[in-house]
């Protein structure tokens, strides 16, 4: 099994109106092994007219879609949810092979992606209004919840199932129609997904999903379209600020889901082993390419040099190798450009002053390989600090004192994920309520989890993915007043 045969014949094409076809112009784009360069396999490319022709698909589809029944859309997801879980394993093989990870942690993201689909099944027939009398008491006050209407998601290449899972569920339970637009380095996965939609039953043209590597020409036409209602987007702020600004003229409902710079605050009085641990689960999750990684290590002073001891350690005892090899602990990152980023911040912090405990290395191809890394003494200002990272990199920086601790951590233009270690419960409701961060840990290195609102403040974005609140980004209020009777 290596994952490509959930494929079937036709089914690296466009997916567009329930069948499965060609580019326009046959065109063709490749999908590149990370682990040694290779071409696995290609995809269709498709043209701006593919676009178009997705959206009018969305579009044709939505009215029927909106008024089908809040438990058959439940029970869509609920069967795609039993179909995924049977074929957990082909899945994460295919994920492993595009984007690199390991076929364990493409497991978690499997097991992760798909309680999307079970969570929404759920919340499907929980979509209601309200009815109350006018405080005034001459009036009634009725609300309706409806479906937002077509809706265009682009998804990243980190997680190429949970990206497509967290806006795909609640669309389908709110009864939205979509074009999906996967990353161009990781489309696979999302062409299977769309093979298990439409087998669970989703109605032709609920779905539709157009791979292309003309990502600028590809929103700016669906965006400039009165009949696209929403967009949501998950990838970098940069490129969500571009689909903001495009978003203008036609006032489309928006969801960004961005990047991010996570703190990791470990204070004088945690249990070391313990933040450890932790750390290794929000650092090296997805060999450091999440929005979530932990970024930047603020360590208090008289426990740094333990715990970097300790993490560098645990890190420097991972194994670099492809991610389908049995005893791999690390995957490759995504390609050259990653490799060489992550290499220029690691000795852009070295000679900022940083030692490195372990790692600090790109080893040579092939394969876009880097070592699980650790740096101490990393001066707070340094590069590091302030960008993404992106790969497997802890550097960690010291404070003295809480203050300075709450104003590093907000230090940053981001404001997705935080992680804190203290076994001090005022202190934590304290910085609970100082930290400018959509998502705060306290003594856990994993927050992600379907039943909860995922998502960023300031330069990370705004609207939520998952929970309550998950279901609200695809939905509209009408307000219907009626006379007292
Ligand atoms: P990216 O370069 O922004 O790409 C994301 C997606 O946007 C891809 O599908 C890409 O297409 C597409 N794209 C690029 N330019 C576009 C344009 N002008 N119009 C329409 N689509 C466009 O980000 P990435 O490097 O794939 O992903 C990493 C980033 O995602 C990081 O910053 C990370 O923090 C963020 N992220 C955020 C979350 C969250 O929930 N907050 C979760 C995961 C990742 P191509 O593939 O063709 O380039």
């Amino acid at each position: 099994m290596n994952g490509l045969d959930l494929l079937g014949p036709d089914q690296r094409g466009l997916y567009i109106g329930g069948a499965w076809r060609e580019a326009e112009g046959g065109e063709r784009l490749d999908v590149i092994d990370p682990a040694d360069g290779s071409v696995l396999t290609d995809v269709a490319d498709g043209s701006v007219n593919d676009a178009v022709d997705a959206l009018d698909a969305a579009v044709a589809a939505q009215a029927a879609w909106a008024r089908t029944p809040p438990r058959e859309r439940g029970e869509i997801l609920r069967t795609a949810f039993s179909l995924i879980t049977d074929r957990a394993d082909q899945f994460a093989h295919l994920m492993s092979l595009e984007m690199g990870k390991t076929v364990a942690e493409a497991r978690g993201e499997v097991g992760y992606g798909v309680e999307f689909f079970r969570w929404y099944a759920e919340e499907a027939v929980r979509i209601h209004g309200r009815w109350m009398q006018a405080p005034a008491g001459g009036s009634r006050l009725l609300t309706i919840k409806k479906p937002v209407g077509p809706c265009l998601f682009i998804t990243p290449w980190n997680f190429p199932l949970a990206m497509g899972t967290r806006k795909i569920g609640p669309a389908i339970a709110a009864g939205c129609t979509m074009v999906v637009k996967p990353a161009s380095q990781t489309p696979l996965t999302m062409l299977a997904l769309a093979g298990v939609l439409a087998e669970a039953g989703l109605p032709d043209g609920v779905l539709n999903v157009v791979t292309t590597t003309r990502h600028g020409e590809f929103s700016q036409t669906l965006q400039a379209d009165d009949r696209l209602r929403k967009v949501s987007f998950t990838g970098s702020t940069g490129v969500g600020k571009v689909l903001v600004r495009q978003s203008a003229d036609q006032l489309q409902r928006l969801s960004m889901e961005l990047g991010g710079n996570a703190p990791f605050l470990v204070f004088e009085d945690a249990d070391v082993d313990a933040a450890v641990d932790g750390a290794m689960i929000a650092k090296m999750r997805n060999m450091g390419e999440a929005c979530t990684a932990a970024n930047r290590f603020l360590v208090h002073r008289s426990v740094a040099q333990e715990f970097a001891e300790k993490l560098g350690q645990r890190m420097g005892g991972l194994t670099l190798g492809r991610g389908q090899d049995e005893g791999v602990d690390v995957g490759p990152l995504i390609d050259e450009k990653a490799v060489e980023s992550v290499s220029q911040l690691v000795t852009d912090a070295i000679h900022d002053g940083a030692t490195v405990v372990t790692g600090g290395q790109a080893p040579d191809g092939p394969g876009y390989f880097y070592p699980p890394t650790v740096l101490l003494d990393v001066p707070v200002e340094s590069e590091i600090n302030v960008q993404e990272i992106f790969g497997p990199v802890a550097p960690i920086s010291t404070f003295e004192t809480e203050e300075e601790a709450i104003q590093q951590a907000n230090d940053t233009e981001y404001g997705l994920a935080s992680y804190v270690y203290t076994r001090d419960l005022a202190r934590t409701i304290r910085i609970a309520e100082s930290l400018d961060f959509g998502m705060i840990g306290i003594n856990s290195g994993l927050i992600s989890n379907p039943a909860a609102p995922f998502g960023g403040v300031k330069a990370s974005g705004f609207g939520r993915e998952g929970g309550f609140e998950g279901i609200e980004e695809y939905l509209e209020t009408t307000y219907v007043a009626l006379p007292a009777g």
